[in-house]
């Protein structure tokens, strides 16, 4: 046993811990949890704790059920909103197969294979993402439309906000939990909130997005209303994105640094922005997976439905920004088609593998678009060369399924279950009827 499982064990002890929640993700970015006692946790850390891989979406098929949840010691935590001694505490877990090998089909285990790639040409991948979402005065319910908690807009400091009130007791819960918080704000739609977390490696980042969207539905149900990151939930306000700034270092170096070079991209960020540009429609799919999430990617309210870059652009689907004259070290892109119901494991795996495909291939990057992407006539944008995302998540999958680049990345298994899960619900969805159409047609058809 290592010394961060005998941190854990004594941990348990000296904090009274009577619960322990084994944490992993399944394939479409939903929290699993197993619970188990202290007096197991020693048996955890060796062999894993077994479970039926068959009932959890997209693990395993039904003649190779078996599975093993491993927690990972270092993401140990207490559960401040289950109250302490007794506590009950949580850790993120590695699937693996009986045989000891890592499972194919482990979210985690996707990143982690792609991190270990980067990191064998001496990488490692750092990010930050802003997280947006609504909170809503009531639990959903079907076919209503939900009524948001407040009517304030962007930045708006409003007295006894219910929302800054929100924000306050989330981010003190994130950060007794180890998730550092560097802004919140009231975001631009009504109800809307914005909360951005520091940046760290990729992979912790991913675990802390997975515990933040927990943290955030937990403080809104103690609170009596109820959060949600749906990518679009109004047609007529903005949508909730995830953004997420990255950088990738060559040990204590920003490897996306060079002084003196054009907004002080190094060649580097150059090619890593062109990775994800030439391959942003085939990992739409992943960053944006739902039928709901490309109703978001439409022009104006800040998302961008357009394949380009630009510094300072905020109508870029990549942003440079240049917030202070000397950056060096905080050199960084902001990728703004990320939605918050996204699988974050997956999601920065794509990123990832698209950027470093671009370093690997010295691919050239495009011309910076200048232009407010939102204004411009189909004709200009096409004149400029530039081309929309996928339009749909029938289009992404459209896509989606001649890409190498994603079948590597994802794992055959991954690929398989993913794309058929997605042409599953655009199933369904096609043979919706909507409001949209009654509306339309009903008075005069
Ligand atoms: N809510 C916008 C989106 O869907 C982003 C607003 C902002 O620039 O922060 O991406
Ligand atoms: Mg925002
Ligand atoms: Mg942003």
């Amino acid at each position: 046993m290592g010394k961060q499982e005998d941190f854990v064990l004594r941990a348990l002890e000296e904090r009274d811990v009577r619960f322990v929640r084994l944490w992993f993700t399944d394939v479409l970015g939903f929290l699993k949890s197993v619970a188990v006692a202290p007096a197991e946790l020693e048996g955890a850390f060796t062999e894993g704790i077994g479970f039926d891989g068959s009932a959890i979406e997209g693990f395993a098929r039904v003649y190779e059920a078996d599975m093993l949840a491993k927690p990972d010691p270092s993401t140990f935590q207490i559960l401040p909103w289950r109250g302490e001694g007794p506590s009950t505490a949580r850790m993120f877990c590695d699937i693996v197969m009986p045989d000891g090998s890592a499972s194919y089909a482990d979210p985690r285990h996707v990143l982690k294979r792609t991190l270990g790639k980067a990191a064998d040409q001496g990488f490692t991948f750092y990010t930050h993402p802003e997280i947006e979402f609504y909170l809503f005065k009531d639990t959903p319910q079907p076919g209503v439309e939900p009524v948001p908690v407040d009517r304030s807009g962007f930045f708006d400091h409003t007295a006894q906000s219910m929302g800054a009130d929100f924000r306050r007791e989330a981010i003190t819960m994130l950060e007794s939990m180890g998730i550092s918080v560097e802004f919140s704000h009231h975001e631009g739609g009504p109800g809307q909130q914005e909360i951005d977390l520091r940046y760290a490696d990729a992979l912790s980042t991913a675990d802390n997005i997975m515990t933040f969207r927990t943290v955030v539905r937990e403080v809104a149900l103690s609170q009596g209303i109820w959060a949600s990151f749906m990518p679009k939930p109004f047609t007529t306000h903005p949508g909730s994105g995830m953004h997420t700034h990255v950088s990738l270092f060559e040990g204590d170096r920003n490897a996306f640094f060079e002084a003196g070079a054009e907004y002080q991209l190094s060649r580097t960020a150059r090619q890593f922005i062109a990775g994800i540009l030439r391959h942003a429609s085939e990992i739409s799919v992943v960053t944006n997976q739902w039928v709901n999430s490309y109703k978001r990617l439409i022009s104006g309210d800040e998302a961008p439905p357009y394949i380009c870059w630009g510094h300072n652009n905020r109508s870029a689907m990549i942003r440079v920004p240049m917030y202070k004259p000397a950056k060096g070290q905080s050199t960084r892109i902001e990728l703004r088609t990320i939605d918050a119901a996204c699988n974050p494991y997956l999601a920065y795996a794509v990123v990832l593998a698209a950027g470093m495909k671009g370093i690997a291939e010295g691919y050239e990057l495009p011309r910076e678009a200048e232009d407010d992407m939102w204004s411009l006539t189909e004709r200009e944008r096409q004149s400029l060369g530039i081309d929309p995302l996928p339009k749909s998540l029938y289009d992404a999958i459209g896509i989606a399924e001649s890409s190498e680049l994603l079948a590597d990345t994802l794992g055959e298994h991954v690929f398989d279950f993913f794309l058929r899960n997605k042409r599953q619900e655009w199933e369904e969805y096609r043979g919706q009827v909507s409001a949209f159409e009654r509306d339309r047609m009903l008075p005069v058809v």
